[in-house]
């Protein structure tokens, strides 16, 4: 047993490329291969058990190997795995627009889907784009970002990325965006907390996009209230109020990207409703099927749409399709966690864990090498700093972050960090004993960095 175990990981890297990853990182520390699951923790070959913290990559929210969604897996699965979407439909996408179109912010009434998270992206890009096009019959050729955002890796999403570590090398091929600051409430320019703040760092938009002209831009796209890949970078939700009102005076889309804080992670179903405005476009992804296959969709506005509506000869349509647009599999597992968290009242079932995820935070506060501590939901964060006064980050070449989640497996917590932020975010079925592993975890595993007596500066951040 153990020797076949041993055996595996060479055969892994012998002909697999792993995902943002440094392959020559696994010759030293090989992946840790991963048998099955259940519920929020994970088994590894060697029968050693691992808490999701981080809900497998932000995907996961009702455990692994979930039995109502193995249950609807198995059920559709010998009805019917796939049909084409273009000119046939079947009952679960019909079935699961209608649910999602119900609980969606007010006024997206129309479904569009798409495989992945970073082509609900580039869906929702070109939609807002040809829309101009159709409405005004005016090309609006840019689109508006934050610094920091993440929407994905191919080269549309990527283009409206602000995140250079993953951006810099393609920059001769990525589209012309243009890129606001992003609120940086941890150290608030305007020396503002999230409780008297009012978006006075909505300006640098404003300006942005005065200076290049709204009639040039198509649309603005956000993440709202946590910009995830940027190290957890977390604002309030009055800045997402004030950002409508600003798209809706320059008539420029808001396309809201809540492909990771979307489907409760935010302690509402999607973190729009906290500032209580819809977008025009919506992109949702990850949690969309409770973690257990690639779906993604983008909701737009009945104006959109419109615009797109014609006879043929027009040419107005959307003539662009993914192999796998509606898979049947996956609208029923998606409709299947629509049931879910309406059935089993999962968002009120998080509001104890979320508290509980404050007090575990806020008693990290006291340790040596925890800094900036955050929370939106059962969303947490802290930077890892070897000098608490001064905030004088360790030398990166310790890369302090990727020794604290080593160090947490040997634990038992699945943990990944955002450089040397270290972050969690569990499946949201997470209950009170097993959040307490994690941070138990966590804690043990901030041993790992010692006295942290060296010095140095920060890197770039890696998913
Ligand atoms: C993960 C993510 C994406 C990309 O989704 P993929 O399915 O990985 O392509 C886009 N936007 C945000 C906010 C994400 O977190």
């Amino acid at each position: 047993m153990k020797a076949r175990v041993m055996e595996s990981v060479p055969r892994d890297l012998r002909h697999l490329w792993h995902p943002c990853s440094q392959m020559k990182d696994y010759a030293e520390t090989p992946p840790v291969k991963i048998v099955r699951g259940r519920g929020v923790h994970l088994y590894d070959a060697t029968g050693q058990c691992y808490i999701d913290g981080i809900s497998s990559w932000w995907v996961n929210l009702f455990g692994h190997a979930n039995p109502r969604l193995n249950r609807v897996l198995a059920r559709q699965s010998r009805t019917l795995e796939h049909v084409l979407f273009a000119g046939f439909t079947h009952e679960p996408a019909v079935a699961y627009a209608e649910a999602l179109v119900r609980v969606a912010p007010p006024g997206l009434t129309k479904v569009f889907f798409a495989d992945n998270g970073s082509s609900a992206v580039e869906a929702a890009l070109k939609m807002s784009y040809q829309y101009a096009v159709q409405k005004a019959g005016k090309k609006r050729p840019l689109f508006i970002a934050l610094s920091g955002g993440y929407h994905g890796e191919t080269v549309g999403a990527l283009s409206v990325g602000g995140l250079p570590l993953y951006r810099t090398v393609y920059s001769g091929m990525l589209m012309p965006v243009r890129f606001a600051a992003a609120p940086a409430c941890l150290s608030c320019p305007y020396g503002k907390t999230p409780v008297s703040c009012d978006a006075e760092c909505l300006s640098s938009l404003k300006i942005l996009l005065r200076k290049t002209g709204a009639d040039r831009v198509a649309g603005i796209i956000v993440e709202p209230l946590v910009q995830c890949a940027n190290r957890m970078n977390m604002y309030p939700p009055v800045y997402l109020k004030k950002l409508r009102a600003l798209c809706d005076r320059a008539r420029v889309h808001l396309i809201a990207d809540e492909i990771a804080v979307g489907f409760g992670r935010t302690g509402r179903l999607f973190a729009c409703e906290h500032a209580g405005i819809s977008p025009d476009l919506l992109c949702l992804s990850k949690g969309i099927t409770g973690g257990y296959m690639p779906f993604s969709a983008v909701l737009a506005t009945q104006d959109i749409f419109d615009a797109f509506y014609g006879d043929w000869h027009s040419g107005r349509a959307f003539l662009h399709s993914h192999s796998y647009t509606g898979n049947p599999l996956a609208a029923a597992l998606a409709l299947e966690v629509l049931h879910i968290f309406r059935g089993e009242r999962i968002l009120a079932k998080m509001k104890p864990r979320i508290t509980q995820m404050g007090e575990r935070l806020r008693a990290l506060s006291r340790h040596p090498f925890v800094s900036g501590i955050r929370q939106t939901g059962l969303i947490g964060a802290f930077d890892l700093v070897c000098d608490k006064e001064s905030g004088q980050p360790f030398a990166s070449r310790l890369r302090a972050g990727r020794v604290v989640c080593r160090a947490a497996l040997t634990h038992g917590a699945l943990l990944r960090p955002l450089g040397d932020t270290i972050y969690f975010m569990p499946p949201l079925v997470v209950s009170e004993r097993e959040m307490d592993r994690l941070f138990d975890a966590a804690v043990k595993a901030l041993g790992a960095l010692g006295t942290g007596r060296a010095r140095g500066r920060g890197d770039q951040v890696q998913k």
